[in-house]
């Protein structure tokens, strides 16, 4: 039997091609191994979002062909899109494709014994079909892909390069891969994308509409929004979430920065104004809602005043999480030209200024909810004879491990935090 290893970097959506990508090898017969075996065919999935993610693809690739001088290395995503040549000239790589589609792998497991090296990637204006992926990590909640690419360019980003314009399935065809999930046993569907506020744009519909639709199907009890743009999460959706049992108090809605000057400048397209009115919006209408966000330090034109006002905008928002990510410089990005430059030094500083600021939040909004009951997903994963899950708004818990709790949704209490991230819990 021939055997297969998969690795993949980045995002949500590039865990959901792996995932999909792993069953057109596993219909062909193959067997999956882990990445640090020995294997006949080798999958990267990569991801390009600063040069670290583009030299750890790098560092897979080197340890795919020494594991198998021989094996026949793919690799695919954005790091693949953006450096089709760059990544076809490291040692062992056989193919590198942009398409993550059956036909395309098919294409690849037939030609295998082939000496050249294969570059099928596409250019990012002339990516028009819509790939449908989905994971469904630990089976009891999966990752849907229903948008992809991006129409915003923002300064500083290479996604739309990397993964093309906005592009979405119908409402219809997202309804009949959620009702595969169900038949699946799946609790839990992730909606996911890479702007998945524009779902609809070539297909006439809305993402609210997507969310009103899927609710009604049977099976899956819980749905969680992936991370939305501000502007594109519309009122209606947030009144939506805070009127359907089936939708989880869950937001995660990308900041980036809170000076309007340097939103303006880096190309997103709302004020700190609009921001404050969606957070306050979603925790007048779900005050136990979770809401993260996502935060870039130290992007170039960034001002040490600047900085100043992102601190102040976060510390008066009443958030549960901050996602940072230091700035790197990206090639054919806008942002290249912008000044000041941070020094990496600065950076950090930055950086360590944040992640306090969203310890002490996200601890916060653990300790409002401590003796209150919530709903928890548990998951199949045992360690140190504790098993894990999410409560509806998001915050990780445990108990002992009980066989019987495995993808059954439970009412809790939660008790006290086993540490930063977990909360023990008792079954009500
Ligand atoms: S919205 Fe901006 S940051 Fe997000 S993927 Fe699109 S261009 Fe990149």
């Amino acid at each position: 039997m021939k055997t297969v290893a998969f690795c993949t970097l980045g995002c949500r959506l590039n865990f959901a091609e792996t995932s999909t990508i792993s069953r057109f090898f596993i219909e062909r017969g193959f067997k999956v191994v882990p990445f640090s075996q020995k294997a006949d065919f080798y999958v990267l999935n990569s991801c390009s979002v600063t040069s670290n993610a583009n030299r750890k693809g790098r560092n897979a690739v080197a340890r795919a062909h020494s594991l198998n001088p021989d094996a026949v290395i793919i690799v695919t995503g954005c790091y693949a899109q953006l450096k089709p040549d760059e990544v076809a000239a490291l040692p062992g790589v056989k193919y590198v494709f942009g398409v993550n589609n059956k036909a395309e792998i098919e294409r690849i497991i037939d030609n295998a014994d082939t000496k050249d090296v294969f570059v099928n990637t596409t250019p990012h204006n002339e990516m028009k079909t819509f790939v449908p992926a989905f994971s469904k990590g630990d089976r009891t909640r999966a990752f849907l892909k229903v948008q992809d690419g991006c129409d915003y360019f923002c300064a500083y980003c290479t996604i739309p390069f990397a993964r093309g314009r906005s592009r979405n399935p119908s409402i219809a065809e997202c309804v009949e891969q959620v009702k595969s999930l169900a038949a699946d046993g799946m609790k839990e569907v992730i909606i996911s994308g890479v702007n998945i506020g524009d779902f609809g744009k070539t297909t006439g519909e809305t993402f609210c509409d997507l969310l009103k639709t899927l609710v009604k199907v049977d099976g899956i009890e819980r749905f969680r929004i992936g991370s939305i743009e501000p502007d594109l999460l519309t009122d209606e959706i947030i009144e939506f979430v805070a009127s359907e049992p089936k939708m989880m108090p869950h937001f995660h809605i990308p900041l980036q920065s809170g000076c309007d000057e340097l939103l303006k400048l880096i190309g997103r397209r709302y004020d700190t104004a609009l921001y404050r009115h969606k957070i306050e919006l979603v925790k007048k209408l779900i005050p136990d809602a979770f809401i993260g966000i996502d935060l870039i330090v130290g992007v170039n034109g960034e001002s040490p005043e600047m900085f100043d006002k992102t601190v102040d905008f976060v510390n008066s928002l009443d958030i549960s999480f901050i996602h940072q990510f230091q700035y790197s410089e990206r090639e054919g990005t806008r942002a290249l030209k912008f000044t000041p430059r941070v020094t990496a030094k600065q950076k950090q500083e930055r950086a360590d200024v944040i992640k306090s600021i969203c310890e002490r939040k996200h601890r916060e909004f653990v300790e409002k909810n401590l003796g209150s009951g919530r709903s928890v997903l548990f998951e199949s994963a045992k360690k140190g004879g504790l098993m894990f899950g999410y409560t509806d708004n998001y915050i990780r818990v445990a108990v002992p491990y009980d066989k019987s709790l495995v993808n059954r949704i439970c009412q809790v209490r939660l008790m006290e935090m086993i540490d930063e991230e977990v909360v023990k819990v008792e079954i009500l």
